[in-house]
């Protein structure tokens, strides 16, 4: 059975606001090589309704963090580039602009492997968020402490170095410093990677707060899928640079294909599928 024969659960409905508000970012057959050959994604399209959390899920190598790449702009950097199709941001056609203008549009992604600045403060960090997007006339120190009243743990250790920060609390460095730049459209690559269960669970708060009372849309791209639809409004499954199912989150988590192959719930059957090689390919990603 091709994942494919599961598709019709998107029957039930794209992103909400498509048949009201155009979606704030759409993705259009979207074709990405990497050193002028390698052709990794292969015809993606997707979009982010204006104020939803949509997830992108899919195994190793599916695309996902190229997907956000494309998105952000920073391909160039691991010389990769759009190659065919288009990015529309806001109404706005981004795949030829240069990262540093994608920021200040408002688009800001949260690289994975909580990338900080290990020999800045906790508070530098987060002033080279507020840098990044030139942060528009507001108050600097009235951003930080908007920040800090989501991160307490940051607050207390506002003057501490980043490289002696636990594994959380730099991804909570991480998010903060998007925060920081005020964006429209935050990319999370993987926040879950490496915490503890304890701490993914506050950070997955902190990105639901995030969206419902700062008005951030984001797109989440996680390897955990269960957590990523307990969190989005949205998801799409990835593999070979496509999209292969998408659907309404609960209506992905109420699905048999999806419970079975994704969230390995599925009542009956499953011990016999783990023999087969094909779906065993498919689960890797999901834990
Ligand atoms: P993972 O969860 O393992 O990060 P992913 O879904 O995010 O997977 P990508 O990192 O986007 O996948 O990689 C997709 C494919 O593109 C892989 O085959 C990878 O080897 C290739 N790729 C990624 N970055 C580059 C690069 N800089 N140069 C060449 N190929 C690359």
């Amino acid at each position: 059975m091709d994942v494919r024969s599961a598709r019709p659960l998107s029957a039930g409905g794209r992103p909400a606001t498509s048949t009201s508000a155009p979606p704030l970012l759409r993705l259009n057959n979207v074709e990405v090589r990497y050193d002028d050959v390698i052709l990794v994604l292969r015809g993606l399209s997707l979009e982010v309704a204006d104020g939803g959390i949509a997830a992108l899920l899919g195994s190793n190598g599916a695309g996902k963090t190229t997907t956000l790449r494309a998105i952000s702009g920073l391909l160039h950097v691991e010389d990769g580039e759009v190659a065919d199709g288009s990015i529309v941001f806001d109404g706005e056609e981004i795949h030829e602009t240069a990262a540093h203008r994608i920021v200040e549009k408002g688009v800001f992604q949260v690289l994975e492997g909580r990338r900080v600045f290990e020999h800045l403060t906790v508070r530098e960090n987060l002033l080279a968020g507020a840098h990044a997007r030139r942060s528009r006339g507001v108050a600097v120190e009235a951003e930080l402490e908007r920040v800090f009243a989501y991160f307490p743990r940051l607050a207390e250790r506002r003057r501490q170095t980043a490289g002696h920060l636990s594994g959380g609390e730099q991804q909570m460095l991480a998010l903060g410093r998007a925060l920081m730049a005020r964006p429209r459209l935050m990319l999370l690559d993987e926040p879950s990677l490496g915490l503890a269960p304890i701490l993914v669970e506050s950070i997955f708060e902190i990105v639901e707060r995030i969206n419902r009372e700062e008005g951030v849309t984001i797109l989440l791209v996680e390897q955990n899928a269960r957590l990523a639809l307990s969190v989005a409004d949205y998801g799409y499954v990835m593999e070979s640079g496509r999209v292969v199912l998408e659907g309404a989150a609960a209506e992905l988590r109420a699905n048999e294909d999806v419970k079975e192959f994704y969230l390995g719930l599925g009542d009956s059957g499953r011990r016999s599928y783990r023999d087969v090689k094909h779906y065993r390919r498919r689960k890797r990603w999901l834990s």
